[in-house]
């Protein structure tokens, strides 16, 4: 059975080089959508919790929201990382709070310092998909993917692979010691 999340993240970006309106900057909210699959958790007759998902997807992807999202080769991201530090806000600020846990993957790094993610390809709804897909699949056992933005949508179905134990009292993952974080219960060895 599926556990499904979604949550909206407003961002701002472009699609450089593109022979359309996109390529001025410009914002959207997007509504990304996560299903997870795995066995009914016999305990709290749940895949997992969907809050679970939620919170574990949000360290990161908290990253894209409020944000700047430009590909690695844009001229505008040396001209307002340039604008940033002229104005002091380059490398933070005390209202600059609601930040996500730094990444650096293949496709995406996050500085979340000044709200900014550069990206190696554009970012479509495709190309959201593939970075939100790197950044989580270690870490939930993700089947599909789905990111609607404005007019355009996309998903991506995987198969999932990961064997996540979960806790039979409030169903989050076990953390390696096979000890639940929220509450203490510890797995028995067989
Ligand atoms: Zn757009
Ligand atoms: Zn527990």
């Amino acid at each position: 059975m599926r556990s499904i999340t979604t949550f909206d993240i407003q961002y701002a970006h472009r699609f450089y080089g593109f022979k359309g309106e996109a390529q001025y900057l410009h914002g959207h909210t997007g509504t990304l959508t996560i299903e997870v699959e795995d066995s009914v958790n016999k305990g709290v007759n749940m895949v997992f919790p969907c809050n679970e998902i939620k919170k574990t997807a949000w360290d990161v992807i908290k990253n894209f929201d409020h944000a700047l999202i430009l590909r690695q080769d844009d001229p505008l991201l040396p001209a307002i990382l340039d604008v940033y530090e002229k104005q002091g806000i380059k490398d933070g600020h005390p209202q600059n709070t609601m930040k996500g846990e730094a990444f650096d993957t293949e496709l995406a790094k996050a500085y979340p310092d000044c709200r900014l993610v550069v990206t190696k390809e554009t970012m479509t709804v495709e190309g959201m998909i593939k970075i939100v897909h790197e950044l989580l699949k270690d870490k939930l056992n993700i089947v599909k993917l789905t990111f609607t933005s404005g007019d355009n949508a996309g998903s991506e179905d995987y198969t999932a692979n990961n064997c996540i134990d979960r806790c039979p009292l409030c169903g989050i993952a076990l953390d390696e010691n096979g000890v639940c974080p929220k509450c203490g219960y510890k797995k028995q060895a067989t």
